[in-house]
């Protein structure tokens, strides 16, 4: 498999984290008549999301560097799956880890970082995710830990270019992507994958899936930030840096209702694939596409999530 196991775990990591990836790569088409996309089941990591890449990435090099050793603690500002992920990578590789986030978080989300053995210190409500940053920053100073700064880090964007990209890239039929397709919150699968297919030498046109509040309902608060509604958890607007119009030329981002990314993650589920509203999201957005590019345009997107985390909110509630 191509490139796709450029990483030698580290004799200290634990054998179960060498589960993460390479996850399947699979067309999926709801209807007769919808258009078909290639999924990467990124739930199916140990962790139950994608951030399992990034988490191990960004640890795993830290500790080659020696800005990590055994019993060092790390923090991160997040208030979904990257904290999961990196509670679980920290356990297994015997470090501390904090998470930062603001009030309000799913009890799903805190349960699990708990389970894991991390600690949790929540900022107010108001101050959302810019809060958390700003406090796991002074957090770091204070007790020497690392911070990951998700946001901005751009082995996050590698992890996604030199793992999850080369794994897509020797699974799909000819080693041709069309477009790949992804809500964004740190920028850095859209990034990375974009990248991983461009230097492949695909024509690969990067899409940014927003959600957009077009009917009623729904709670907008700032838990998860800014513009976009809580209604689609992971997805953020405005705070990465990662994620420019740069580092992805050609770039599109297509408006998806999220009232529709909540009813196809609904359908996705009773297909047997039991993902979060972001998959929905993503699922949406990636239809769109490939009805537009026509028959034999290959389309990849990210099944990003689990759902269990999501069993109080809206998704299981209408
Ligand atoms: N879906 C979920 C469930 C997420 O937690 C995130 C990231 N917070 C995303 C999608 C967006 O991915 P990225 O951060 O790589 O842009």
């Amino acid at each position: 498999m191509s490139n796709a196991v450029v990483f030698n775990p580290l004799p200290q990591l634990g054998r179960f984290l060498n589960l993460c990836g390479p996850t399947p790569l699979v067309p999926v088409q709801l209807t007769r008549d919808a258009p078909l996309v290639w999924c990467k089941l990124e739930f199916l990591n140990p962790s139950g999301s994608t951030k399992d890449r990034i988490a191990r990435y960004m640890l795993e090099k830290a500790w080659r560097t020696g800005e990590l050793c055994e019993g060092g603690t790390v923090v991160e500002a997040s208030s979904g799956s990257t904290s999961i992920a990196l509670a679980l990578t920290c356990a297994q590789m015997g470090l501390r880890f904090v998470a930062v986030m603001p009030e309000g978080v799913s009890q799903e989300r805190v349960l699990m970082i708990r389970a894991y053995g991390a600690e949790i210190i929540l900022v107010s409500r108001e101050s959302s995710i810019r809060g958390a940053i700003d406090t796991a920053e002074r957090y770091a100073k204070q007790h020497g830990a690392l911070h990951t700064r998700q946001f901005e880090n751009p082995d996050n964007a590698e992890a996604h270019r030199l793992w999850t990209g080369q794994e897509i890239l020797s699974q799909i039929p000819h080693g041709m992507v069309h477009a790949v397709v992804s809500g964004v919150g740190t920028g850095g699968t859209i990034v990375g994958l974009h990248h991983a297919f461009a230097q492949a030498g695909c024509p690969t046109i990067p899409v940014a899936a927003r959600p957009v509040r077009i009917g009623g309902g729904g709670a907008h608060t700032e838990i998860e930030c800014c513009s976009f509604s809580t209604r689609v958890p992971g997805v953020v607007d405005g705070i990465s840096k990662l994620y420019t119009h740069a580092a992805l030329p050609g770039l599109r981002e297509l408006d998806i209702d999220e009232e529709a990314a909540l009813q196809t993650t609904r359908a996705l589920i009773r297909k047997g694939f039991p993902v979060g509203p972001s998959t929905g999201l993503n699922f949406c957005a990636a239809e769109q596409i490939a009805r537009e590019l026509g028959a034999g345009a290959q389309v990849v997107t990210v099944f990003a999530d689990r759902m269990e985390r999501y069993f109080s909110t809206e998704l299981f509630s209408h």
